[in-house]
């Protein structure tokens, strides 16, 4: 009897085990460090600042570039959305309607921004570059201090539209004044390597793709 309720005896302790170790290793697998936890939160708002710049913008110049890179910073924000909640994180976006943002920075950035692309049309392209710019930095700093690959694909994703996105404006500019695009934040080099390159695919599949095509996806 006794041998035979041995491995009864260790498969009880073994699912009493499994049960109190598993949550605790599916929440380490969750868990992220501190400044992938900030990076998140900040990125999801910054995308806000693109969207909600880029609709605003629209509303006051009825261009189209415009309306259709909000689009696509709402997909950004989507992609963010979804980290947050998978990572059991607070959404700082929840509850703020447009042009309004918890973090401190970002509302200013956004007031600051607004008012001058209100200004012309022109400096409302140019303030959708320096967006875009900012986006890039930002976004590069992200990848490097992120470790989990799901968040670290979001990020290279994101990053992929921003540079169609500066492609874009820089187009647009161009169109208008006949000079090229003059880069605000980044190296003058950098901006142009973006803007004289083609417009990319965006998406979640670049990264094993063997193909050589960069993306599958939208950006
Ligand atoms: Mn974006
Ligand atoms: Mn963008």
């Amino acid at each position: 009897m006794l041998t035979k309720s041995i491995p009864v005896l260790l498969a009880v302790m073994l699912s009493v085990f499994g049960a109190m170790s598993c949550p605790n290793a599916y929440s380490a697998t969750l868990s992220l460090t501190a400044v992938e936890t900030k990076d998140l939160i900040f990125m999801r708002e910054e995308e806000k600042v693109a969207r909600d710049t880029y609709l605003t913008f629209y509303d006051v110049w009825d261009l189209a570039t415009f309306s259709n890179i909000a689009s696509a910073e709402q997909t950004h924000m989507d992609a963010l959305l979804k980290l947050l909640n998978k990572y059991n994180l607070p959404d700082p976006a929840a509850g703020n309607a447009i042009g309004e943002f918890t973090n401190t920075d970002l509302q200013s950035l956004y007031n600051t921004l607004v008012a001058k692309g209100e200004i012309s049309s022109l400096n409302a392209l140019n303030v959708g570059g320096l967006i875009e710019e900012k986006d890039m930095i930002d976004i590069k700093r992200a990848i490097s201090e992120a470790q989990k690959d799901d968040i670290i694909s979001t990020y290279t994703n994101l990053m992929c539209g921003s540079r169609n996105h500066l492609r874009g404006f820089a187009k647009s500019i161009e169109a208008l004044t006949g000079a090229p695009y003059v880069a605000q934040l980044l190296s003058q080099t950098e901006v142009n390597e973006i803007v004289q390159s083609p417009i990319e695919k965006c998406g979640k599949k670049e990264k094993v793709s063997s193909s050589g095509n960069a993306c599958k996806g939208k950006c």
